[in-house]
């Protein structure tokens, strides 16, 4: 079952107008929740997040945080399965087209569930490949905007040679992936390119930072050259669908040893968990509650 404008209805039953501005201009935001064991992970941070995104288009929020709360479990529980990604999705509305903001029209909101599952378990022990491609994205990355084309060709890039992720450099430096956020390690240092409007600002990178400063694990957030990613000992992978993800291989070539290496085992088992003392409700995380 899926929400839409205030009506709950099954998935294939669900229709927008032609005029909707998100179908005409991807004028719109969206997040992705993920739920464990029905219980959204880290929903004051998505939430926060939204509202940024908002902000950054000029859009108001249509419900308060308590609200959207209430919504996504409802969403929760209207659907299968322990473990769901919740995809939440606002638009400008229907409107004649004209670029314009129209004045007056109610946003389009959607919600849908879908099963949240874990990585293949055969990728977290061999790797995976990813490619690299010049980041032509805007420069408004921290938005989560529904407008996805550049993200959509430059994962695609990655697809079309069976890899997992396009990691992007924009001015030589690294920005995140096509669809993730990534890190690289050095001389066992965990490095990070720090926030800003050229990326997605993470909910799963911040929560891979947390776990290094509470584990005293040595890490940067600091500007992170082509080349430095072209010869770190290891890279990381991190989404809230995806998790924390080995990279073994760069544009067809070894990532260090060209195996998964201590960095990524130490923070996949932190990390795992981390959600597993959360989803317990055995951590107090005030930005959880
Ligand atoms: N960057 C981009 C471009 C993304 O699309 C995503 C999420 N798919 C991320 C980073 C990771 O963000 P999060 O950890 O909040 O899922």
């Amino acid at each position: 079952m899926i929400y839409l404008n205030g009506k709950w209805m099954p998935i294939e039953e669900a229709c927008v107008p032609v005029l909707d501005r998100g179908f005409i201009f991807g004028d719109g935001v969206y997040e992705v929740i993920p739920a464990y064991s029905r219980k959204p992970f880290r929903l004051n941070r998505h939430l926060n997040r939204l509202q940024h995104s908002l902000d950054g288009i000029r859009l108001k929020n249509p419900f308060s945080n308590e609200e959207w709360k209430q919504l996504l479990e409802q969403v929760i529980a209207s659907n299968e399965g322990e473990d769901q990604y919740l995809y939440l999705h606002i638009t400008r509305g229907v409107a004649k087209r004209d670029h314009a903001f129209p004045l007056n029209v109610a946003p389009t909101v959607f919600i849908m569930s879908n099963p949240l599952l874990p990585p293949p378990a055969e990728l977290l022990v061999s790797g995976a490949s990813a490619i690299t491609a010049l980041d032509n994205r805007w420069i408004r990355c921290d938005v989560k905007a529904i407008s996805l084309l550049p993200n959509v060709l430059l994962r695609q890039l990655a697809v079309d040679v069976q890899s997992l992720e396009t990691i992007l450099i924009r001015d030589g430096f690294l920005t995140e992936g096509a669809a993730s956020n990534i890190f690289i390690v050095r001389n066992n240092i965990l490095l990070a390119p720090p926030k800003s409007h050229l990326m997605l600002p993470g909910i799963t990178y911040d929560v891979v930072l947390e776990l290094a400063a509470t584990h005293n694990i040595k890490h940067e957030v600091r500007e992170i050259a082509e080349s430095e990613v072209r010869t770190a000992d290891e890279i990381l992978l991190t989404s809230s669908t995806k998790e924390i993800m080995p990279i073994t291989t760069l544009d067809g070539k070894p990532v260090g040893t060209g195996q998964p290496g201590k960095m990524f085992a130490q923070l996949h088992a932190l990390y795992q968990n981390y959600k597993a003392t959360q989803m317990r409700g055995h951590v107090s995380d005030p930005l959880q509650s």
